[in-house]
C-alpha cells in the first residue's frame, strides 16, 4: 500500500490512469476504522483494480468542536487493517491541504429541503462540511466509483446530489450497513460506550426492526411515537429523531401506503454518545 500525504504525490501515485476512470475506486473515511468501513474497500476491490481509501477527520462537519476533538484515532491499525484489506493507495491529507485557504467563510452548496431534515435540523451545517471534504477529495482523487455506507442515509442522498449539480462523472456506489451480532451499527462511536451502554445500544436496530415488522399497517405518526417510546424505555436519555420518510427525499410520510419507497431513521443519545441508524422498509410477503 502506497501512502501520500500531498496532492502532488496523490496524481504522481495515479500517474497514467485517465481521470475518473471506472478502473479507481474511492472510499473515504475519517479513520478510527472497523469492519463496517473495511466492507467498503472490499466491494471497492470488487469494482476496480485500483482502490483508494483516505483518512480525514474533516473539521468543517462538526457543529460540536468538543465531538471533533475527541473524535477517535487509530492511525497505525488503521494503515494495518487497509493493507490486510488490499487497498492500494491511502491518502492522508493535512487540513491545510484541502482548505489552503482557512475553514472559514466557504460558499455554501445549494442543498435545499435535504439539509433541513432530520440531521440537518440537529447539526447545522454538518452537510455543508461534508459537501466541502468530499467534493475535494473527489476532485484530488478523480475516481469513477465513490463508495459510501448505508448507514450515514441522510448523507449518501446528499453527496447524490452533490454529484448531479457538479456534474462529476462518478458512479455512486452505497454499501449496506454492517451490524454487529446483536444487531448494532458498526460506528467509530460504539467505543465511547460502556458495557451497559453497548448492550442497551441495540435497541435502536430491535426498534427500527419493530417499524418495520409493523410497516405499512400503521400510521407513520403511531409508529413514530411508539418507536421513540421504545427508545426511551431502554434507556436512550434522548431521541433526536425517530421518522418514517420517503426513501429518496427524506420527506416525513404523513400516510402508510406500501407503493412510496420508505426508510425508517432514527438518532439517539446513550452515555453521551450519539448514535444514528436506519432501516429500508420493504414490501411484505402477504
Ligand atoms: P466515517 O469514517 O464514519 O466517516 O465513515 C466512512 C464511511 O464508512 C462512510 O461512507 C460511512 O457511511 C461508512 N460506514 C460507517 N459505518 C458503517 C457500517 N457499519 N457499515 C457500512 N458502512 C459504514
Amino acid at each position: 500500500m502506497i501512502i501520500v500525504h500531498s496532492l502532488q504525490a496523490l496524481r504522481q501515485a495515479l500517474l497514467g490512469v485517465p481521470a475518473y476512470h471506472p478502473g479507481v475506486a474511492f472510499v473515504p473515511t475519517m479513520g478510527a476504522l472497523h469492519h463496517g468501513h473495511i466492507s467498503l474497500v472490499a466491494a471497492a476491490r470488487r469494482l476496480s483494480p485500483t482502490v483508494v481509501t483516505s483518512i480525514f477527520v474533516n473539521p468543517t462537519q462538526f457543529n460540536d468542536p468538543a465531538d471533533f476533538a475527541r473524535y477517535p484515532k487509530s492511525l497505525e491499525q488503521d494503515i494495518d487493517m487497509l493493507e490486510a484489506a488490499g487497498t492500494h493507495l491511502l491518502f492522508l491529507p493535512e487540513v491545510a491541504t484541502l482548505y489552503p485557504q482557512g475553514t472559514q467563510h466557504l460558499p455554501p452548496y445549494p442543498l435545499g429541503r435535504l439539509e433541513q431534515l432530520l440531521e440537518g435540523v440537529h447539526r447545522p451545517g454538518h452537510f455543508q462540511g461534508v459537501c466541502q471534504v468530499v467534493h475535494r477529495l473527489l476532485q484530488a482523487v478523480q475516481p469513477g466509483h465513490l463508495l459510501l455506507g448505508a448507514k450515514d442515509y441522510q448523507q449518501c442522498m446528499v453527496v447524490r446530489q452533490l454529484l448531479l449539480q457538479t456534474a462529476l462523472p462518478i458512479q455512486l456506489q452505497i454499501v449496506p450497513t454492517m451490524r454487529e451480532a446483536d444487531g448494532l451499527a458498526m460506528s467509530s462511536r460504539n467505543r465511547r460506550l460502556g458495557a451497559d451502554g453497548r448492550q442497551k445500544a441495540a435497541s435502536i436496530y430491535r426498534t427500527l426492526q419493530w417499524i418495520n415488522s409493523q410497516w405499512p399497517h400503521a400510521q407513520p405518526a403511531i409508529l413514530e411515537a411508539e418507536a421513540r417510546r421504545q427508545l426511551l424505555a431502554a434507556g436512550f436519555e434522548s431521541v433526536d429523531y425517530c421518522s418514517i420518510c420517503h426513501a429518496h427525499t427524506l420527506e416525513p410520510l404523513q400516510q402508510a401506503d406500501a407503493d412510496e419507497p420508505a426508510v425508517a431513521l432514527v438518532a439517539a443519545t446513550l452515555e453521551g454518545v450519539r448514535l444514528i441508524d436506519n432501516l429500508p422498509l420493504g414490501p411484505k410477503m402477504a
